[in-house]
């Protein structure tokens, strides 16, 4: 699996579709229609990236 954001292959798996990368320390989750990514907070909670909108 690659980083949807840094084109990264130091990445893990930590769900049944939920990834990390390693090297911008972010979570994202592989679904049909695309990656949802999220920030790490503080405290280890997951806060959804705003995707830039193309087309629609
Ligand atoms: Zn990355």
């Amino acid at each position: 699996m690659v980083c949807p954001s840094c084109g990264s292959r130091a990445t893990g798996q930590v769900g049944p579709e939920q990834f990390y990368c390693w090297d911008c320390c972010i979570e994202w989750q592989a679904s049909p229609t695309g990656s949802q990514l999220f920030l790490i907070g503080e405290e280890g909670d997951l806060i959804p990236m705003e995707q830039s909108e193309e087309g629609g």
